[in-house]
Formats: C-alpha cells, sequence, structure tokens
C-alpha cells in the first residue's frame, strides 16, 4: 500500500498524530500490534491542559473528574487540598485509547490494529512498513510505538532509557468507589525513590500504582504496592489486574526526527520526571508533529526538523525543569513536602500546571527570579545526594 503516511502506534500519541495529519489532508495508515479495544498499565489520569489539546469532548470516557488531592506525607500525617476547577480527567485506557482511535478514523485515517510492525527502510524518499507479511510504503513514518517500541531502534535513534519502572492494580468497588475519593485522588510521597504511590478512583475501581527509579525502586515495587494498600487500610490481596510498565525519559539533545521520520510519545522519552505524566506529552508532541508532516509533505521543508524546534520551544524546557525538581524533590523530600503540606501558593501553582494556565518552567522562572540559574547547579548536587543515597541509576 502507498500512502503519506504511516503512524505505528495507535496510543495518544500515534491517534494523535494520525488525526492531525489526516485533518491537514493527508493520506494516513495507523497501524497497532493489539486488537482495539486495547489496555495499558496506565492511571489513566488525563490533566485539563492534554484534555485542552484536543478538538473535541472527552466527556464519554470521563469517569471521575478530579478537583483535589489527599496527599499523604512519609511521617503518616496527611493533608486536603481542593481546587474550584477541575484538574484532571481519570479514564480507563482501553476507553480512552479507543476513543481517540475513533476521532482519527473520522478525520479519515486508516486504522489497523493486529498489525505487528517490525521492520521499518528508508527508500528512496520514503520508508517502507513491513506488518504481518505486508508491506507499506510512505514518505512520512512515525514512531508513536510505546516504552517498548521497535522504530526509534530500526531506524537509528536512540532509544530513551527506562528511567522509571511502575506497578498498578485495580482495587474493585462495584457499589461505586468510596466517598472520600470521589472527585479526589490520593497521592503518597516520601516513601518509594524517584517516586510516589497513587489511588486514583474510577467508576467501579479504585487503580492504585506506584512508580519510582527502575534500577533502585523496580526490585521492590510489588512490597512497595502492597505496602500503599495497607496504608489506605486496603487488602493487598483484594487487588486485580496487577501490572507494570516503563515510563521512557528523554536523554536532553537526543534527536527525535530525521528525513521524513519522527518518533512522539513515549516512544521519544517524554515522560514528565517528576509526576509520571506521559499522556499530555503525547498529544502534544503530537500535535507539534503535524504542521511539520504538513510542510514536508508539501514541499516547503526538506525534512521534520520542525518538529524538534517546536519541541525545543515549547515542551523540552518543561520537562527539563521537571528533571531538576524531580532531582531536588528526591533529594530533600521532608522540607519539600512540608512546603507542599503549608503552602497554598505552592498548591495554586501546581493546580495551574495541571490546567495549563502555567508552564512548570515558567512557574520556576517566576518563582526563582534572579536565582533561576542556581536550578540546574542545585539539580547536579541533588542528583550526586540521591546517588549516595541510593546508588547509581
Ligand atoms: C503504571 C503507569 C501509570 C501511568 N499513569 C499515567 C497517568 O495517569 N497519566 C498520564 O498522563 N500518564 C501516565 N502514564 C504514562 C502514560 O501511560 C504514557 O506516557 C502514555 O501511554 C504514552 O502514550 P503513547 O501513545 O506514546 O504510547 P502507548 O500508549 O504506550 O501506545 C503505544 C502503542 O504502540 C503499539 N505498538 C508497540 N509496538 C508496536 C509494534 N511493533 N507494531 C505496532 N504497534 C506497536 C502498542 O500496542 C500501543 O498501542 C503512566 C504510565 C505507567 C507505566
Amino acid at each position: 500500500m502507498q500512502t503519506d503516511v504511516i503512524v505505528v502506534g495507535a496510543g495518544p500519541a500515534g491517534s494523535t498524530a494520525a488525526r492531525e495529519s489526516a485533518a491537514r489532508g493527508a493520506r494516513v495508515l495507523l497501524l497497532d500490534r493489539a486488537r482495539f479495544p486495547r489496555d495499558k498499565p496506565c492511571g489513566g489520569g488525563v490533566t485539563v491542559r492534554c484534555a485542552r489539546l484536543l478538538p473535541f469532548d472527552l466527556s464519554p470516557v470521563v469517569e471521575q473528574v478530579v478537583t483535589g488531592a489527599h496527599l499523604r506525607l512519609r511521617d503518616g500525617r496527611h493533608v486536603t487540598r481542593d481546587y474550584p476547577r477541575a484538574l484532571t480527567y481519570l479514564t480507563q485506557r482501553s476507553r480512552l485509547d479507543a476513543f481517540l482511535v475513533e476521532r482519527a478514523c473520522e478525520a479519515g485515517v486508516e486504522f489497523r490494529d493486529g498489525q505487528v510492525v517490525r521492520r521499518v527502510t528508508a527508500l528512496g524518499g520514503g520508508y517502507a512498513v513491513e506488518a504481518n507479511g505486508e508491506r507499506h510504503l510512505a514518505r512520512v513514518v512515525v514512531g508513536a510505538d510505546g516504552a517498548n517500541g521497535v522504530v526509534a531502534g530500526v531506524l537509528g535513534f536512540e532509544r530513551p532509557p527506562q528511567a522509571a519502572v511502575a506497578l498498578e492494580g485495580n482495587w474493585p468497588c462495584p457499589q461505586g468507589v468510596p466517598e472520600w475519593l470521589r472527585g479526589r485522588v490520593a497521592l503518597q510521597f516520601g516513601k518509594i525513590p524517584g517516586g510516589y504511590g497513587w489511588l486514583f478512583p474510577k467508576g467501579d475501581h479504585v487503580n492504585l500504582g506506584v512508580g519510582g527509579w527502575q534500577p533502585i525502586a523496580g526490585p521492590t515495587l510489588r512490597r512497595s504496592l502492597d505496602e500503599l494498600c495497607r496504608a489506605y487500610q486496603l487488602d493487598p490481596a483484594a487487588l486485580v489486574a496487577v501490572r507494570g510498565h516503563h515510563l521512557p525519559m528523554q536523554r536532553p539533545g537526543a534527536r527525535v526526527a530525521a528525513g521524513g521520520a519522527a518518533l512522539v510519545g513515549d516512544a521519544a522519552g517524554l515522560v514528565d520526571p517528576l509526576s509520571g505524566e506521559g499522556i499530555y506529552h503525547a498529544v502534544a508532541s503530537a500535535a507539534a508533529l503535524a504542521p511539520a508532516v504538513d510542510d514536508y509533505l508539501a514541499g516547503r521543508a526538506g525534512s521534520l526538523a520542525g518538529y524538534e524546534l517546536t519541541l525545543q520551544r515549547e515542551l523540552l524546557p518543561e520537562l527539563a525543569a521537571s528533571r531538576a525538581l524531580m532531582e531536588i524533590f528526591h533529594a530533600w523530600p521532608d522540607p519539600f513536602t512540608a512546603l507542599f503540606q503549608r503552602s497554598d501558593r505552592l498548591w495554586g501553582a501546581l493546580c495551574r500546571v495541571l490546567t495549563g494556565e502555567q508552564s512548570l518552567d515558567g512557574i520556576v522562572r517566576a518563582a526563582s527570579g534572579p536565582l533561576a540559574a542556581t536550578l540546574e547547579p542545585l539539580a547536579a548536587l541533588s542528583r550526586c545526594v540521591n546517588a549516595l543515597r541510593y546508588g547509581p541509576r
């Protein structure tokens, strides 16, 4: 089959990349190895800033609208924080991803599931993509195949390090989730190196999970998940569908586009280092790619380099700020959680990041003023402190 764009992977990154290009008039083939609807280990938290990037309403797949959080600190104290507006929509990935693919198909995308892509080769001015013994040709290929994808590797891109790992399970609540969790998430800080624990209420279950630095937190995640259950008076044996997954985080400066090929979402390693949020960056990177694909197909650009420039301007500064804050937070968790507990301004600032009213790097710049230049050295020092405390990663 000959087409303009082949997108490999139909998660939020792939369906958005496909839909945005089709909406601009390109012929798009979207391939996924799984049969849809398919699930993925994920809290299913879609921040308001992410939902704002989508030109349609997510309500049909939203199970809880989050306007607050129960924050549990290392010493067991907890605090409840609320916000007057929606912060995050909680959904299930099987429902969200199928919904996003449906919107892509409505825009004219040809979607084929059950297609395992094994080879992608550059030929002439385009690419050949082989899936299930069939060969498809296109001028543009997009690697949206997630943390364990193949496109980055076969096209010679640096594979993003699997810096973090998370384990989650579902606690069934057939009568509905407990009252105290309705419209709020619960977050536990200070227990897991490089991460945190969460409880995300859905329609008929609560999703519980723990995540942290891969080599340090990874081997004990099952124990951490059990401890999280017990901290909230839940029986760990009651958890169902327990599974884990990596969270890839890009090395600063890594290439994500060359010629007519590009990586988006987890395949590009665009997960937020501090929060583990990845759906926003999947959708945002895919939306950033579409104009560059359009320019390339129309002959206005000789490559997809414009996509990298947009990422450098719009997404990477925030991920860099998040990486720095992540190191600092985990080096000195107690002062930060104490600040988090007391400071209305900090809570308000974080809420504005979730809603997209402010960016994390903008807040850091505004808060530190002339001290902004000290963030990177402080992060480097914190990384040393973390290495001494926890070992290399
Ligand atoms: C436990 C856990 C909880 C998380 N919770 C949240 C959260 O609450 N909110 C949030 O924003 N982020 C969360 N994340 C991160 C988020 O899940 C990812 O960042 C997000 O799924 C990235 O989307 P994507 O489209 O890039 O990749 P994916 O959603 O992983 O999609 C990749 C697709 O590619 C397909 N694929 C892979 N290989 C091939 C192949 N060879 N051929 C064809 N198809 C292929 C897969 O089948 C899959 O459908 C969480 C991550 C984990 C591990």
